[in-house]
């Protein structure tokens, strides 16, 4: 399998070269040649896979370029008990990603978030620390990986990459921003390969800080810089796998739909639908969520897009959906317009200055709809009733993203045909967001056990001010 780039670059790398390379020469993103296409009869023999060879299969219609023996391995060792808490209580190998029916048949909740950072990005990123460390030791390479965090990422890519020998990792997030919860998880830890720095100033500081490093080719290349955000490939892929194992558990035969709901950001973990549908899995629709920061709710309604400007970003109770301007949406839009690359080039030229593009009227947005997608927009107070609810009615305490998400599933469940069960995608844990837990219940959640008392370990960070030169200095001081 090779890959391309949104915007037409004619290089055409394999997986491993895109694995460490991040955005293509171009600046667009890599997607691969081809959507590899599933039979019936694979769906069948898949149907009853344990999580890892499920991911296993899935994986390998990506990647050529590690041999099957040594993939599995990886797969194995990432999508094991001994990561997945839910998975320690038994050896059900579905207890991975356990489905838990709300309401049989027709809503369930598909758990995502018991990964050792208790956010869905544990389901990518252990899988990416693992591919990371096999293929640097392959090439006798190492990576210094540099990162902002407004929380989920910084934590997910830590415990990912920590104790591994070839990666270091320079991690920023915004001082005092984050819950005490958010800050202990990546403080407390104690690997020598990891380093937390807290900049004063907010996470657009972080992000500027980063940004201006990677466009500084010379340090970048002297030092080995490389990044672990959302647009990396690999993360896309290892999250095409939930889908088709969500799919397996609330069906019986092929035959069968399923619909999908999922708190959106950057448009990672719902484009990882949009591939796996394309690949040929029976799913109905594909519904996304977004908080007040609604700018991909307004495009699927009216096939505008126009990203917001930072000032212009609420800060809500759902923090990850926070973005106005969704780094994975291009590889959509590279779809919906054919796989053209010169429109895409155009398009993101506009949205580049600032500006907005729409599709309305043009044959891309008829697409749109054979895409299967449909949208919603919740708010804090959405947030605090279906938390509520779900907990009076259901006993279970769900986080404020998934609240996004189970609130615009349950709007649209009248449209969708009888018997096709929509599943929502649970992407934190309520323990990571107490005080809007508090808020809505007037209870805090609770904290899983091997989890408790973490807030009391002794803390690392270098706090500093948010200055290019300092965080260079910083780094060069330690790798
Ligand atoms: C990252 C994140 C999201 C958004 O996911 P995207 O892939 O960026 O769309 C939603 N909820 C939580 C809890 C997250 O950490």
């Amino acid at each position: 399998m090779k890959y391309l780039s949104t915007r037409g670059h004619a290089a055409r790398p394999g997986f491993c070269d895109i694995l460490l390379e991040g955005l293509a020469p171009d600046g667009g993103l890599y997607l691969p040649e081809l959507i590899p296409q599933i039979s019936f009869a694979e769906l069948d023999a898949w149907r009853r896979l344990p999580y890892a060879d499920l991911a296993f299969e899935i994986l390998s219609k990506f990647i050529d370029d590690i041999p099957a023996d040594d993939l599995r391995d990886l797969c194995r060792r990432t999508y094991a008990a001994d990561v997945f808490r839910h998975a320690r209580a038994g050896d059900d190998p579905s207890r991975i990603a356990p489905l838990r029916w709300l309401e049989p048949g027709r809503v369930g909740l598909l758990a995502l978030s018991n990964g050792p950072t208790l956010a869905f990005k544990d389901m990518a990123m252990q899988l990416l620390g693992n591919l990371f460390e096999y293929v640097l030791a392959r090439r006798g390479e190492t990576l210094n990986i540099l990162g902002a965090t407004s929380g989920d990422t910084g934590s997910a890519a830590e415990y990912a990459m920590r104790g591994k020998s070839r990666v270091k990792v320079f991690m920023l997030s915004p001082h005092g921003k984050m819950s005490a919860f958010q800050r202990a998880q990546m403080y407390s830890l104690a690997d020598e390969n990891i380093f937390n720095i807290a900049v004063t100033g907010m996470f657009d500081d972080a992000q500027d800080i980063v940004k201006a490093v990677s466009n500084d080719a010379a340090f970048k290349a002297k030092h080995r810089i490389g990044a672990v955000n959302s647009i990396n490939w690999a993360r896309i892929a290892a999250q095409v796998v939930y889908y088709f194992h969500g799919y397996f558990a609330a069906t019986s035969s092929n035959t069968q739909q399923a619909a999908f709901c999922v708190p959106t950001g950057n448009f990672g973990n719902i484009l990882a639908g949009h591939i796996a549908r394309s690949m040929g899995l029976p799913i109905a629709r594909l519904i996304l969520a977004t908080n007040e920061n609604d700018v991909l709710d307004e495009f699927f309604r009216t096939g505008t897009y126009r990203p917001r400007k930072a000032s212009e970003t609420y800060v809500t109770s759902s923090p990850s959906m926070d973005i106005s301007k969704a780094s994975n949406f291009e590889r959509f839009v590279f779809d919906l317009v054919g796989r053209n690359p010169a429109k895409v080039a155009e398009l993101w030229k506009a949205i580049d200055a600032g500006d907005a593009f729409s599709l309305s009227g043009t044959p891309h947005f008829a697409r749109l709809v054979e895409c299967g997608f449909l949208s919603g927009k919740s708010t804090h107070a959405d947030r605090l009733a279906t938390i509520r609810e779900r907990y009076e009615r259901d006993g279970v305490m769900i986080d404020p993203h998934t609240a996004d998400a189970m609130k615009i599933a349950c709007q649209h469940l009248g449209g969708l045909p009888a018997g096709v069960p929509v599943l929502v995608l649970e992407t934190a844990q309520a323990a990571k967001f107490a005080d809007t837990l508090r808020e809505a219940l007037g209870r805090a959640p609770e904290i899983p056990a091997d989890l408790q008392g973490l807030e009391a370990l002794p803390q690392r960070v270098e706090v500093m001010p948010p200055e290019v030169g300092a965080v260079k200095a910083f780094i060069e001081a330690r790798i």
